[in-house]
Parts: structure tokens; C-alpha cells; sequence
């Protein structure tokens, strides 16, 4: 049997492995459940949200071997316990909204008022996830919990990086029978992930632009819709109006966040001319303070990047760079702790421009190149530059001032006197700008009702026309 064998991101060793699962198991698996869905489908939603409520219960029943597992996998604890709680969280806040979301409307039509409708909401029968490394638990049930709400059957395909989750969040699932037959996690790398796009009814790719091309392609083959959930190079507007502590607090964190692996951390950082030397030497004075979380797990502030080959793509990006005239202020360098564990400091980056694949590719990591802008209309055209278009921020005086710049930004979402706070704020629709991403919104009420095809049931409560309609002499003339 073919395995995967897994690295640790702190010392680089291989210490894990699981076998590929096969296409004829994983075919069988999503017939299963998707036999098994239309029971789930059927119940009302009160025992849907019922028996979530369990799966919570088992999953904190467990929730040491869970937060170790993905500490592991990610070589990082802190956030590895926030995943687990914003996971819990998240089961909470979808059962108290989807028993207001699972009902179809009511109307009648204006033209012909004896025809009233009632909209039917029929779930997709079986939801195909395909979950990135940065945030394993959060990105594997972020899409599964409504969907499993909505009345949908979920197997979700978790990246190769981080498998180590996957079983102890297994055995929680398995606990809780009924929802055993509707929802698993089958871990493998990108042939699993391509094979479960022919299984399934609707797919949740979150991932990179090259591999999200793929499943869109490949989707549009199958004909089911795919959302799917891109990369980013997310800009940040600092205008002169900022208040400079609050500014470079925002930017070095909403940089830095997750060791710059996460869709929404700040990429790209406009600054007005007028403030723009202040305001590069206060962000290297903080960014150099900035701890790792290295030789000791528990203290530190920056994790390991996960992905090796991540730290290839940021070194290529700042070599790049570098050679095309940019100067590195701090960090910049990956340093190798633990034997093979890779990390990168808090980098700051000037002299930049677009025409540098730092200014242009995402980077994924936590580095803060930094431009100046003279006007407002400059800064808006800096901002819009790029084939992304996931999120962005607007540091200023005012959120009046913010406001207005924002608004003229190609984002689905923008942080307004802060950064990156589509992280942690879940009601608002957005959608995705450019490449970034297709599809209806994951967040807000549509994360959830996006999951059914809306059926309308169209009744007649007066008299049936007769054929009689289409005679011609009834025609006016
Ligand atoms: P990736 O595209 O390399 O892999 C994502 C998943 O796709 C993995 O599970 C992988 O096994 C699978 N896969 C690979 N080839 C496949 C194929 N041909 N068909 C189907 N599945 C396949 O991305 P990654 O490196 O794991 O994650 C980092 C990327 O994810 C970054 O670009 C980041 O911006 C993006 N991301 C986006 C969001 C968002 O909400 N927009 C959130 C987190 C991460």
C-alpha cells in the first residue's frame, strides 16, 4: 500500500505517514454517504443542530489529542488552540442561525395573482471539501458545518501536510452515529483531491490560484458548481491622517499573523509620502523584536513555516527583489532551528516596486514590503494593481477617511482602521475579486443557503388557462 510520509515543520523530520486512500474505497465512501444523506436531509433541523451539538461534545471530549495533533502539524500551539475553539465556536453560531435560514419564501406572482410559490430549499446530496495546510481544522470544517446544516453529506479531503488532525477529529465524528454516515475526513494529496471532484455534487476548494484553476476546470467538466476560496496579496493604505503606533501595530500584525501563512494576511504596504519615513522606522524597530517561537514551543511569537517548499517561494521572492534594487531592513533570512525546521523573522522590505515578484505573487509569509504613495487616487491604483482580490485594509485618521478610500478597492473585503479581520468576523458576505476566488460568499447568511438548489413550487388557486390563449383572433389588431 502506498503512503504519504509527513515532515514536522519544527525539525524537518519525517515523522508520520498514511496511506493513499483507494479510488474504488473512496468511490464506495461517497456512495455510502450519499445513500445516507437523504435520512440526514429529512430531519428537521432541530436534530440536526442536535446532533452538531454532540459532535462539540466530542470533539472537546477530546480536545488535548486534537490541539497536539494540529501543534504538530503546524509547529505552533497557541493558534492550534485557537482553531480548536473558533471550530467550536463556529458549530455554535451556525446552530443558532440555520434554524432561520432552512425555510424557503412564500409568494405570489404580481402578474398573475392566482399563481402563488412556495420555495423548496433541496441540499446538494454530497459536499466534496478540499482543505488547504494553513489552518487545517478551521479550513476542513469551515464550509462542512453548514453545509451539514443545510441537509448536505460532507467528505472532506484535508491537505497532505497536516494530516496529524485528521484521526483523533475522526473519532470524535465516529462517536456520533448519524453523523458518522454523512461526514468524514479522508486525508491525501492532490490526486485524492482531484478524484473526489468526480464524486461529489458541489466542491469547496480552498487553496492556491494554480490548484483552484484545476478543480474549477475539472468541475465545470462535471458540471457541479465549485466555490472556490483562493490565494490573495492582500494591500494595506496607510494615509498621513493614521495615528503611526496604532499603524504599524496593525500592519506588523495583521502581517506577521500566522507567520504570514494565512489568505488574509497584509502583503503590500502603501504609505503617504508625507509619513513615510516615520513610519518605516517605527515598523522595523517592532518587526526586529519579534521573537520566534524556537528552541521553546511555549514562548515566541512567530512560528515555523509549515510548508517547506514556502520558504523556496519567500527566499526566491526577496532574492528577486533584492536583485531589482529593493533593500531588506530586517528578517529576510530563513533560518534553519531544530535540524530542518525552517522560520523567517518579521521582514521589512523597501525600494519596492510591481514590477518585483514580491510585489506581485503572494508570498504567504511574514514579510511587509513597503511603498510610497504621494496622493489618495495613487495609492487606490497601487492598491488594485495585480490579478488578486481576496481582502485589503485602509489605516486613517477617520473611519470616514478609510471609508472613502475603501470603497474604491477590488476586494471582497476590507478592514477599515485594522487588518485582516475577515479572520475573525463571520457575518458579513464577501466575495472574492479577480482571481481570488468564484463562487457564492462563505461567510454571512449565503455560507450556509448556498448549499441548497432553491426549487420553486408554483400553484394555481384560480382557474387553469385553456389552449383557447393562443388562439389568433383574440389578438389585438
Ligand atoms: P494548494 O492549492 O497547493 O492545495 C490545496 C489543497 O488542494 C490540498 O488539499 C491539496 O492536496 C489539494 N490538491 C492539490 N492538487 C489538486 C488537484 N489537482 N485537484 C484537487 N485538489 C488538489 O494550496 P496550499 O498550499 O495547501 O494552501 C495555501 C494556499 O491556500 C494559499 O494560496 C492561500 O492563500 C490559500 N488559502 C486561501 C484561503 C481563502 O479563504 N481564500 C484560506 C486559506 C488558504
Amino acid at each position: 500500500m502506498e503512503t504519504i510520509r509527513v515532515r514536522n515543520p519544527r525539525n524537518g523530520q519525517f515523522d508520520y505517514e498514511f496511506p493513499v486512500p483507494e479510488s474504488e474505497a473512496l468511490a464506495r465512501r461517497a456512495a455510502d454517504m450519499r445513500g445516507a444523506q437523504r435520512e440526514w436531509s429529512a430531519r428537521r433541523i432541530e436534530s440536526r443542530v442536535d446532533v452538531l451539538q454532540r459532535l462539540k461534545a466530542e470533539l472537546l471530549a477530546r480536545r488535548v489529542a486534537i490541539v497536539d495533533a494540529l501543534t504538530t502539524d503546524t509547529g505552533r500551539h497557541l493558534l492550534a488552540q485557537a482553531e480548536f475553539g473558533g471550530t467550536l465556536g463556529a458549530i455554535d453560531r451556525w446552530c443558532a442561525q440555520a434554524p432561520a435560514l432552512v425555510h424557503g419564501d412564500e409568494g405570489r406572482s404580481q402578474a398573475q395573482p392566482t399563481i402563488t410559490y412556495r420555495a423548496q430549499l433541496v441540499p446538494y446530496p454530497l459536499v466534496g471539501v478540499i482543505s488547504p495546510w494553513n489552518f487545517p481544522l478551521t479550513l476542513s470544517l469551515i464550509d462542512a458545518i453548514p453545509a451539514l446544516l443545510a441537509g448536505c453529506a460532507v467528505l472532506i479531503k484535508p491537505s497532505e501536510v497536516t494530516p496529524r488532525f485528521v484521526a483523533p477529529v475522526n473519532e470524535a465524528i465516529r462517536a456520533v452515529p448519524e453523523l458518522a454516515a454523512v461526514l468524514d475526513m479522508i486525508p491525501g494529496d492532490g490526486r485524492t483531491g482531484a478524484a473526489l471532484v468526480g464524486l461529489v455534487d458541489v466542491v469547496c476548494f480552498t487553496g492556491s490560484v494554480k490548484t483552484g484553476r484545476l478543480v474549477g476546470r475539472s468541475a465545470a467538466e462535471h458540471f457541479i458548481p465549485a466555490f472556490l476560496e483562493l490565494g490573495g496579496k492582500d494591500p494595506v493604505i496607510v494615509t498621513e491622517s493614521a495615528d503611526l503606533e496604532l499603524a504599524t501595530d496593525i500592519v506588523l500584525r495583521a502581517s506577521v499573523l500566522a507567520t504570514g501563512q494565512a489568505c488574509q494576511s497584509l502583503e503590500r504596504v502603501y504609505v503617504q509620502d508625507t509619513i513615510y519615513d516615520r513610519f518605516v522606522s517605527r515598523l522595523v524597530e517592532k518587526a526586529s523584536g519579534v521573537p520566534i517561537n524556537y528552541p521553546d514551543l511555549h514562548k515566541g511569537v512567530v512560528g515555523p513555516l509549515i510548508f517547506d517548499r514556502q520558504a523556496d517561494v519567500i527566499a526566491e521572492q526577496i532574492d528577486d527583489a533584492v536583485k531589482h534594487g529593493a533593500r531588506v531592513l530586517c528578517g529576510g533570512v530563513v533560518e534553519i532551528h531544530g535540524g530542518g525546521g525552517r522560520w523567517v523573522r518579521p521582514t521589512v522590505v523597501v525600494d519596492v516596486d510591481h514590477t518585483m515578484k514580491l510585489m506581485a505573487d503572494e508570498t504567504f509569509g511574514p514579510v511587509m514590503p513597503v511603498m510610497k504613495f504621494h496622493t489618495v487616487d495613487e495609492a487606490v491604483e497601487l492598491a488594485n494593481f495585480g490579478v488578486y482580490g481576496l481582502s485589503a485594509a485602509v489605516i486613517a485618521g477617520t473611519l470616514e477617511e478609510a471609508e472613502a478610500i475603501a470603497v474604491r478597492i477590488d476586494a471582497g473585503a476590507v478592514s477599515l482602521n485594522d487588518g485582516s479581520l475577515t479572520g475573525v468576523m463571520h457575518e458579513a458576505e464577501k466575495n472574492s475579486f479577480k482571481c481570488s476566488g468564484l463562487g457564492g460568499s462563505r461567510m454571512g447568511p449565503a455560507g450556509l443557503t448556498r448549499f441548497f438548489r432553491k426549487k420553486a413550487l408554483l400553484r394555481q388557486t384560480g382557474k387553469p388557462a385553456t389552449i383557447g390563449m393562443f388562439d389568433e383572433s383574440n389578438a389585438p389588431r
